[in-house]
């Protein structure tokens, strides 16, 4: 088998996390040579076809650099002011790397608010989306230089597992300068082994990770594990390790055993499935007709406006709505695209005809059939 097919075969849509450590490899200065190695296996996922996303560390580091290591004091003002400077440079480098091979990336700085609030995690989501559509990379980081402490992801491994439940990424890489978990600290026990694979996260392996923290970034083992145990409820396939090993991240997605793994616990489709049914109940329903009733039932369609004869209830875009037949029997629960009043206008027409009504437009659906479960 080709490397290609040994590559594709696995996986689809993959996080590449990358801590400070790995950039700057333990230096104050962002490594750009290696951010090339790093550029050039996520460019060769990219061009087998797979979709990467760079979830990047480094804007503070990089603020400091340029501004030559001032003796300001610790505060959090000074490290969004470093965040503020470097984030630009931060992506300048990136986009200069991937531009060696002729791959656009697009920056996206996300808060926690804006994988909270359900409207803008669709947000998020639809754009991310469109930018992979077009074969362009998201690369995403923390948005620091306005997050305050309550709208704060805090540490980019949690904001990756939060972009590998955003993008239903089904592998999420956590680069760092370790190569794995280890059954001690490996600084000070001789004896401490590497864990290759992690099927339950329990008080002991949390202990583990415990005071692991390394020296430029944020996040420690503790913050690795948070991240893990996310993302692999959210569908996806986890592995830490060391981000500056020869070919790493070509190694881990052929398949080799690199690190500590943590299996996927379902796929992302049924975590979205199961999310919908037991979030909230049901905002409102969509009234639909014969037609669409069949197309959705049986033909595992998506729900456009014109199947829709009636709307019940408010509800915004990003909700859980019920969808019923003209009877009232439930036929499904899902996610609606559209608040009640944009689907109240667009009820009973053409998809075509949503943005002269509505003047935008996030779509043809008004509710997605991954977005759906038949009852
Ligand atoms: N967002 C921070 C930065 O770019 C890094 C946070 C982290 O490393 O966890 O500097």
């Amino acid at each position: 088998m080709t490397t290609q097919q040994t590559i594709t075969r696995r996986y689809r849509r993959i996080v590449v996390k990358l801590g400070t450590s790995v950039l700057t490899g333990g230096t104050p200065r962002l490594d750009r040579a290696h951010m090339v190695e790093l550029v050039r296996q996520c460019a060769h996922l990219h061009s087998v076809g797979l979709d990467v996303i760079v979830c990047t560390s480094g804007a503070i580091a990089s603020g400091r650099e340029r501004l030559g290591f001032p003796n300001l004091p610790d505060t959090v003002s000074n490290k969004q002011l470093f965040a503020a400077v470097g984030q630009s440079r931060l992506m300048l480098a990136w986009e200069r790397l991937f531009d060696i091979y002729n791959i656009h990336v697009g920056q996206i700085l996300l808060t926690r608010a804006d994988v909270e609030n359900r409207q803008r995690f669709l947000n998020a989501r639809d754009t991310m989306q469109a930018l992979l559509e077009q074969r362009i990379v998201p690369v995403v980081n923390e948005n620091d230089a306005v997050a305050t402490a309550e709208i704060k992801v805090g540490d980019n491994d949690n904001l990756s597992a939060l972009v590998a439940l955003l993008a239903e990424a089904d592998l999420l890489l956590l680069l760092t300068d370790q190569p794995g978990l280890f059954t001690a600290d490996p600084r000070r026990n001789p004896h401490a082994e590497l864990i290759p694979e992690v099927r339950t996260i329990d008080e002991t392996l949390r202990r583990l990770a415990g005071g692991s923290a390394s020296g430029l970034g944020v996040g420690g083992m503790a913050t690795k594990l948070q991240a893990a145990d996310v993302a692999r409820r959210a569908g996806a396939d986890v592995v830490i390790t060391a981000g500056r090993a020869p070919n790493v991240i070509l190694r881990i997605v052929s398949g080799e055993a690199v690190g500590t793994r943590f299996p996927a616990l379902e796929t992302p489709l049924a975590s979205r499935k199961r999310w919908i049914l037991a979030g909230p109940s049901p905002a409102g329903a969509l009234v639909v007709d014969g037609g669409a009733a069949r197309a959705i039932s049986q033909n595992g369609s998506s729900l456009l406006p014109a199947g829709i004869t009636s709307v019940d209830g408010a509800f915004e875009r990003g909700d859980a709505i019920s969808v019923r037949d003209a009877g009232g029997r439930e036929l499904a629960r899902g996610i609606a695209r559209y608040g009640h009043e944009d689907l109240a206008r667009i009820k009973g027409r053409h998809s075509d005809e949503i943005s002269l009504l509505l003047g935008y437009a996030y779509g043809p659906v008004a509710v997605h059939r991954n977005d759906l479960i038949l009852l």
